[in-house]
């Protein structure tokens, strides 16, 4: 199975997170506009959720956003 990367900005700072998703999850985050979608790091198993977010252009939210899903949320 192919993994893809995505690399999502940390919610809490301005690092980039690089998490291999599997093909379920990879489609999850290219929703056009705004999308939200927990997605789990095949290198880690840790789960996190993610969002779509803004890039430096108008009205465009190709970026991504994400944080760390602790365990029973
Ligand atoms: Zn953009």
């Amino acid at each position: 199975m192919a993994l893809h990367l995505f690399t999502p900005r940390n919610w809490d700072g301005n690092e980039r997170l690089r998490l291999q998703l599997n093909d379920e999850d990879e489609a999850k985050t290219r929703g056009r506009g705004i999308w939200r979608a927990t997605v789990t790091d095949q290198a880690t198993g840790k789960r996190y959720e993610a969002r779509s977010a803004d890039c430096s252009l108008p009205r465009c939210h190709c970026d991504a956003i994400a944080f760390e899903l602790k365990d029973g949320e």
